[in-house]
């Protein structure tokens, strides 16, 4: 069998360069690639409920918005099926089945879920509105994902490195449920991106890791004047005071930006951000910008201005392509609609075969004749 791909996004807001160097980027080369038998995308919109139950809106406003992020960055609906999650019904049929494949404690031990819960403050709230304590639906998020994976039959699942704990947890299920039912699910593999800077980039304040939630996000769809203000604003070494001071690179977000997103063409383009009235470098490589900026004597401006090049560069075709797809919404959602319907076909086969792995099947056709003559013959034998 040809390997299949499903990744995803949650719906809560507009992709950020943290999804574009964690995931997107790796998704279109993938894509084409043509090594993949079938690609799903997912827009997962429901786990995007499980923490924004009081506000649907936000969610149901925000699947244009990747979805255009997606058509943007490169997604080519010909070889990439787009899908609406809650739209699937039979994900949630598979996610109330493997529930009871893992227990409570075993999802407490998860490290993603619980760093969640607590940048979230779900166990800090008090009190008897709905918002005290952490949503059941959101600590069963990753058996959810399990389904999400498993129904497509995905064997690659291309994420940033937060989600490794999910991929592994859906690895046990598989096994569960095949050692239990049958050899019914496919046990996926995570590709993380390659390149360490992009497991898990940092926001542009510094934070371990760029999030919507946290509001520490350059946005794809950013404007290239909006780029420059958030670089200018970034966190650099609170240590490199004066421009003569040597810097530190190592936990310095302006560096590990330019080792996501910089490559050896960008110095023949913008090796000018470089050139200043009192000091100029001409640099060939990020190896040369860091070891200057560990010595000292290269301040915190240039780099930024090269930093905004850099990822105006890249965005620039993205933005481009968003605005003309922002002029055509019916064929953005006629892609959804089409994406969703051919997951859902694939969803209702790998359902059928679970519950027929079950043998809760009974009247599907021919296991109710198997059915009937099964306890017809219990009862005359008695
Ligand atoms: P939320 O705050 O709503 O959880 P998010 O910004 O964490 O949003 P998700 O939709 O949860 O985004 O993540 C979608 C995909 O993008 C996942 O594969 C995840 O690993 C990847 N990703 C998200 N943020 C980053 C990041 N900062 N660096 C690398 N990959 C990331
Ligand atoms: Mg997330």
């Amino acid at each position: 069998m040809g390997k299949i791909i499903l990744t995803g996004d949650r719906p809560t807001g507009r992709l950020h360069i943290g999804h574009y160097v964690g995931s997107l980027r790796r998704r279109v080369e993938l894509q084409n690639s043509g090594a993949f038998e079938k690609i799903f995308i997912m827009i997962a919109d429901a786990q995007a409920l499980t923490d924004n139950a009081d506000n649907p809106e936000k969610v149901r406003q925000n699947i244009i918005e990747v979805a255009l992020d997606y058509l943007s960055a490169g997604i080519d609906p010909a070889k990439s099926h787009i899908l609406i999650q809650s739209q699937v019904a039979e994900l949630t049929e598979l996610t109330f089945y493997y529930m009871n494949l893992v227990t409570v404690q075993r999802l407490q031990r998860n490290p993603t879920v619980k760093a969640e819960i607590q940048m979230r403050g779900f166990n800090d709230a008090e009190g008897a509105d709905n918002k005290a304590g952490t949503p059941v639906g959101f600590f069963c998020y990753p058996i959810s994902q399990a389904a999400d994976i498993t129904a497509f039959k995905a064997t690659t699942v291309p994420v940033g490195e937060d989600q490794e704990p999910m991929i592994e947890q859906t690895r046990e299920i598989v096994r569960k449920f095949n050692a239990t039912y049958g050899p019914v699910l496919v046990e996926p593999e995570i590709l993380l991106p390659d390149n360490a800077a992009c497991l898990r980039l940092p926001g542009t304040d510094g934070k371990a890791k760029m999030s919507k939630s946290l509001g520490n996000c350059i946005y794809l769809s950013d404007s290239a004047e909006e780029v420059a203000a958030k670089v200018r604003g970034m966190y650099t070494d609170p240590g490199h005071l004066q421009v003569s001071d040597p810097g530190k690179v190592e936990g310095n977000t302006v560096f590990t930006y330019l080792d996501a997103f910089c490559r050896p063409e960008h110095f023949v383009r913008f090796g000018d951000c470089f050139h200043g009235r009192k000091v100029s470098f001409d640099f060939k490589n990020l190896d040369e910008v860091k070891a200057q900026y560990r010595a000292g004597g290269l301040g915190d401006v240039m780099v930024k201005n090269f930093l905004t090049a850099v990822l105006n560069d890249t965005l620039e075709p993205i933005r481009r392509r968003r605005k003309e797809l922002e002029q055509d919404i019916p064929y953005v959602y006629g892609v959804l609609r089409e994406g969703t319907e051919i997951a859902r076909a694939a969803a209702a086969e790998t359902l059928a075969e679970v519950k027929r792995a079950m043998k809760i099947n009974y009247f599907e056709e021919g296991a109710l004749e198997e059915l009937i003559a099964e306890q017809t013959q219990k009862y005359q034998n008695l």
